[in-house]
């Protein structure tokens, strides 16, 4: 044994090679933590100081190589200022320069996941063997960061600095396939092979016949660019990726900026660049937003994992409806591998939603994404009847009628007649409560909330909502079969609206608002797009459906008549009442027509100007920071509200809620991370400064408690 510690150990094995293995003490995982680091420094030295030592083999004692940095330690390392954090990146960088200058050949086995840190220890190396089951790349840009361990300094020195731009700016793992095509790892072996492969080169390059040394200073060189070819390199992808991220995301310019600057620089000159950039984004509050939605997700994922242990399973569930939801639900369950009965009252229904889940299926095939015969598998899942039979044998149903409440009392009554006591029945519903659905209910302990987004395969979300009554095991149940499906589950309380469509509402509510005192919907939408969000609210409302926004607004009006309540007639209801619903009939806000992909594009319309005319005020130019404010103000007062009244459970939930649910701009994090970004005292300042418009712009007494202490979200 050369050395021991709680992350590595080095042991000699045959012909003079040390083996260096990364193997986290008490983790499933491998990850570059403070521990880790310490522990290469010095099993490095050890390495160093020892004379029998002829090549170096690094290897993995874990299912994945190394996952990436420990982004939990991010927090705490990104508070320091920015001179700090270039000198912390700078002292890792002392401990992946001494093992790549260690005086013998080094060569790492790649067996499983090589992220971020974890792939730049590979580039380190002078010569890499990979799994063809293994990925590897650096997605840094996803966490608003570059790579910080040398990736942008020995990537583009590697594979080349056009493959290198591709690789840091679209962050994606890597197969092993594209990654030996574009040079980043010197052979691709079996599984199996991998030990022995990775031994053999070792031995071949320890004897001289491979000139490591070569490639260890190609590593070390300036980039193998002149001026002109560098100049259209990296200008043409800053113009490419800044077309791209619409000048939201800021990492992967700053990567590019940092290896064309360092292009012309050897690697010590170049690390202290990249050291540089990575600092300066790590202050950036995009990258503070983006961390935070991993820590979210994380804890979204730890929730799940503890009602997984009290949830029954569902081995065979059923939909009641088979629209446009019911269809979507029984093709998700069936793709991710639940059977599951889809009832309707009509023929045509069941065609419908058979012939949705068809189609979705056909073109998963046509991008290779599924064989052929895995979409018959699935289709078989799902069995169409009109009839309850078959149903004494279903774990989980979901209620998927009309939005009517009289429909489905009577419709979840009658189910309950028809399946098992302990069977969990829930509700697509997206307006009616829970509570009111299960006041008839022979069992309300097992039945809740479960709803999805439209479209479901290509939404996130499913908000599970527990009703008075509803039974711990039922909710636990129903997060289960959402994970199942490959969904994220966020658990709230029963209340109008739930949790998105109580904090949308009100940011509808503030765009009524702007629309009635004369602003323009068209540039109302221009600036929240701009902001971030996919659409902007006319757009959005267009969408989801006019009709449902009204119906919808309703039940919010008659839930918080303070605030959601207005006493003027909104465009929203105007389109309503001239029947224009929004995409579904081809004109709303905007007018319909079908693009040359069959898609609907939207285009400008002066009917529906001439329409809201009489209910707006004359045509006023708002500047885009009071749009802002009037659409954001009132949503995340009612997100605030949500957190207070125990809606939900914690502000990372909320946030992902408003992620996964409404599209709202990751890059900013949720609302209440966009609250902790402006500052609470701030953000009451400017609340009181739009007073005059009533209750949706109050904040509540607990806000200015925190704007008081300094408090905020996340701490
Ligand atoms: P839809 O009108 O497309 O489908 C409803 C289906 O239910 C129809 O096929 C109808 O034949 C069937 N049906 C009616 N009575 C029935 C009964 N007694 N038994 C079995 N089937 C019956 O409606 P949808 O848009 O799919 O909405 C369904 C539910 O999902 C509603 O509660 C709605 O609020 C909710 N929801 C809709 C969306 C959306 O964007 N469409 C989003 C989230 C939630």
């Amino acid at each position: 044994m050369i050395y021991e510690g709680k992350a590595i150990t080095v042991n000699m094995i045959e012909g003079g090679i040390a083996e260096l293995k990364f193997d986290l003490q008490g983790d499933s995982v491998n990850k570059f933590n403070r521990v880790t680091l310490e522990d290469l420094q010095a099993a490095v030295a050890a390495v160093q100081g020892n004379s029998d030592v002829k090549g170096v083999l690094v290897t993995s004692g874990k299912d994945v190589f190394i996952v990436g940095a420990d982004i939990t330690e991010f927090g705490d390392a990104f508070k320091k200022s920015e001179e700090e954090i270039a000198a912390w990146v700078a002292q890792a960088n002392v401990i992946f320069n001494a093992f790549e200058d260690l005086p013998v050949p080094t060569l790492t086995a790649i067996n499983g996941i090589a992220l971020g840190g974890g792939f730049e220890m590979c580039l380190a190396s002078d010569l890499r063997v990979m799994s063809d089951k293994a990925k590897v790349g650096l997605p840094e840009v996803k966490l608003g960061l570059m790579p910080g361990f040398g990736g942008t300094v020995r990537l583009p020195r590697v594979i080349g600095a056009d493959n290198a731009i591709e690789w840091i700016c679209m962050g994606a793992e890597n197969r092993a396939d594209k990654a030996l095509k574009d040079g980043a790892v010197d052979a691709v072996v079996a599984a199996d092979k991998l030990r022995e492969a990775a031994v053999a080169m070792l031995q071949s390059a320890i004897a001289g016949e491979l000139n490591w040394q070569a490639r260890r200073e190609e590593k070390k060189a300036k980039l193998k660019l002149n001026a002109m070819e560098s100049m259209m390199v990296f200008e043409t992808a800053k113009g490419f990726v800044a077309g791209q991220t619409k000048g939201q995301y800021p990492a992967p310019i700053e990567a590019i900026k940092t290896m064309q600057k360092a292009a012309g620089q050897g690697r010590d000159k170049a690390l202290e660049a990249e050291a540089k950039g990575f600092a300066k984004l790590a202050k950036t509050t995009e990258s503070q937003a983006l961390i935070g939605l991993f820590m979210n997700d994380q804890l979204l994922k730890k929730k799940a994992k503890v009602y997984g242990k009290t949830a029954k399973p569902t081995k065979k569930a059923a939909v009641l409806g088979a629209g446009i939801m019911g269809g979507g639900i029984a093709y998700q369950s069936a793709l991710k591998g639940t059977p599951i009965m889809m009832k309707d009252i009509a023929e045509a229904g069941i065609e419908l939603g058979l012939s949705e889940a068809n189609k979705l299926l056909a073109k998963r095939v046509e991008k290779k994404r599924m064989k052929p015969l895995e979409m018959g598998d699935v289709l078989n899942r799902i069995r169409p009847t009109l009839s309850y039979a078959e149903f004494n044998d279903v774990d989980t149903v979901v209620e998927a009628v009309v939005e009517n409440p009289k429909v489905k009392k009577m419709v979840l009554a009658e189910l309950e007649d028809k399946v098992r006591e302990e069977t969990i029945i829930t509700s697509n519903t997206s307006t009616i409560s829970i509570d009111l659905l299960a006041a008839d209910l022979k069992r309300p302990e097992n039945f809740l909330g479960m709803h999805f987004f439209n479209p479901v395969h290509m939404m996130p979300l499913v908000e599970i909502i527990r009703g008075k009554k509803t039974s711990e095991e039922a909710v636990a149940t129903v997060v289960a079969y959402a994970t199942a499906m490959g969904k994220t589950p966020i658990v709230v309380n029963d209340c109008p609206g739930f949790l998105v469509n109580r904090v949308l509402f009100p940011y509808f509510a503030g765009f009524a608002g702007l629309l009635r005192d004369g602003a323009d919907f068209q540039a109302v939408d221009k600036v929240m797009e701009k902001f971030g969000f996919p659409m902007g609210p006319a757009y959005l409302l267009d969408v989801v459906g006019i009709d449902t926004g009204v119906h919808a607004n309703e039940v919010m009006a008659e839930g918080f008549p303070d605030r959601m309540k207005a006493d003027f007639k909104s465009a929203m209801e105007v389109m309503y009442e001239n029947k224009r619903y929004g995409q579904k009939n081809g004109v709303g806000f905007y007018k319909y027509e079908t693009d040359k992909k069959g898609k609907p594009k939207k285009v400008v319309d002066q009917a529906a100007y001439d329409l809201i005319a009489p209910v707006v005020a004359e045509r006023k130019e708002y500047d885009a920071e009071e749009i802002i404010a009037r659409c954001m103000i009132p949503m995340c007062i009612e997100i605030a509200r949500c957190l207070e009244e125990g809606i939900v459970d914690t502000p990372n939930e909320a946030d992902m809620g408003l992620i996964f649910g409404i599209g709202f701009p990751p890059f900013r994090g949720g609302a209440c991370r966009y609250m902790d970004t402006v500052g609470m005292a701030n953000f009451v300042a400017l609340c009181d400064k739009f007073a005059s418009l009533g209750n949706l712009y109050k904040p509540t007494d607990r806000m200015r408690e925190m704007a008081a202490n300094g408090e905020s979200y996340f701490g």
